[in-house]
């Protein structure tokens, strides 16, 4: 008899997902609200964060802080390497080839308005056209129409279905020679769809035309790769993954960040200053002017370490599950409305309840210590296209469970039940 086969390793499969094990990282999370234990259900507006970033914030402060680049001196040194370790970090965590392709900004917004002042105001001229989906944010709308009123452009918008799915060929039919960018969400924060942002980026290269993808709302329910999505631009913000406020990303092509000129002028971005001229420090300090939010990027680091250790994709799955559960917890009340009815969702249920405001409905919600946000949440085209204002917008993270879900759906049948 030959030796017993070597049986196959236990973990090559997806690893199971112990919500309860994870919600113990989240302090806030044992917080109370009017009596109840808080349901954090506003994750689409910002979401909680792990221990493990406070620690390395705290850790920063007490023992690393300094400004970086600049002195040459032990705190220094040690700002710089946790500042480019998170740099690094980041550059993992979306699979981009370099950190010189990395840029921090505040945020999802700075990041679109450093592209659209920047390479935007090179390229971009009179009579050119700038495609964006009728499911953006605000963030994804105003800086391309204060680029477009300044330089003479024109928006294009691809319209939605009735689900809230973008139309792809109506999108084919908008490129023409005019078109130098498509500037489109990968999720939509108000309803929730998943944007076949691969297929639309394939569709612009082909014509000819640069990409922007805002990563606002994907970064944290999907594995984001930006070789694979081979887009021009990539942006996100850190609080929107576990990170603190403050922080954001710029992902850029290198040989499209270094023929773009930099946005502000400063400090850090330079490599040599006379009063005739100045030369420029190569990306990503180019783009990275005067002191930046240093100990937040460093956060925002322990924040992807911590999302690369839960395994992005076992955090897909789960949410997937429980987005799927409270959509059918939902649908079935009587006057429930869902706002976006997509095969493929991310996080986010919007809805509308007949005989109440959204507001009504928040407040209702949150007497039971659960958190959702009402109103338009920044991205106003897209609820009109639906014929509303506002809509009440519960958004899921890994953290969420069945029975926060149970809690919500007693409180809209409760409500639906006085109405009738
Ligand atoms: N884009 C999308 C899709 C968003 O959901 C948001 C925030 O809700 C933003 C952009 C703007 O992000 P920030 O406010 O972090 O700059």
């Amino acid at each position: 008899v030959g030796p017993a086969a070597v049986p196959p390793l236990a973990s090559t499969g997806p690893r199971p997902f112990d919500v309860h094990a994870v919600r113990r990282d989240f302090p806030i999370l044992q917080e109370r609200v009017n009596g109840r234990p808080l349901v954090w259900f506003d994750n689409a507006a910002t979401t909680q964060k792990p221990q493990a970033v406070i620690d390395r914030i705290a850790h920063f402060y007490a023992h690393e802080n300094s400004n970086i680049h600049r002195a040459a001196h032990e705190l220094a040194a040690r700002a710089t390497d946790a500042y480019e370790e998170a740099r690094e970090t980041v550059r993992r965590f979306i699979g981009a080839g370099s950190t010189e392709e990395i840029i921090f900004v505040r945020g999802t917004t700075e990041a679109i308005n450093l592209v659209a002042k920047s390479w935007g105001a090179k390229h971009i001229g009179a009579g050119d056209e700038i495609i964006v989906s009728h499911l953006e944010h605000h963030a994804n709308i105003v800086p391309w129409q204060q680029l477009a009123a300044e330089k003479g452009a024109r928006i294009r918008v691809i319209p939605v279905d009735d689900d809230g799915q973008v139309l792809l060929d109506e999108f084919q039919k908008l490129l023409n020679d005019r078109t130098k960018l498509v500037s489109v969400t990968q999720v939509s924060n108000a309803l929730g769809t998943v944007v076949p942002v691969q297929k639309i980026v394939e569709i612009a290269h082909r014509a000819g035309v640069r990409t922007l993808v805002d990563g606002a709302q994907s970064i944290s329910h999907m594995k984001v790769d930006v070789r694979a999505l081979d887009t021009d631009f990539f942006v996100f913000s850190g609080h929107k993954i576990f990170g603190p406020t403050g922080i954001g990303v710029v992902y850029g092509k290198r040989e499209i960040l270094e023929d773009t000129p930099p946005w502000q002028g400063g400090g850090n971005m330079i490599a040599d200053v006379t009063f005739e001229r100045t030369v420029f420090q190569p990306p990503p300090n180019k783009f990275e002017a005067g002191t930046g939010n240093i100990a937040d990027a460093v956060g925002l680091g322990a924040a992807l370490e911590y999302v690369e250790r839960l395994g992005i994709e076992a955090i897909g799955q789960y949410e997937h599950a429980l987005l799927d559960y409270a959509t059918g917890r939902m649908r079935p009340i009587p006057g429930v409305r869902l706002i976006g009815t997509a095969a493929d969702k991310a996080s986010v249920l919007s809805f509308v309840l007949e005989g109440y405001t959204t507001e009504a409905v928040g407040k209702a919600l949150n007497q039971e210590g659960i958190a959702v946000r009402t109103g338009h949440h920044c991205a106003q085209p897209i609820l009109r296209r639906f014929g509303l204002e506002t809509t009440v917008r519960p958004s899921l993270a890994f953290y969420n469970t069945c029975e926060e879900v149970d809690r919500m759906v007693a409180v809209v049948e409760r409500l639906a039940r006085a109405r009738s």
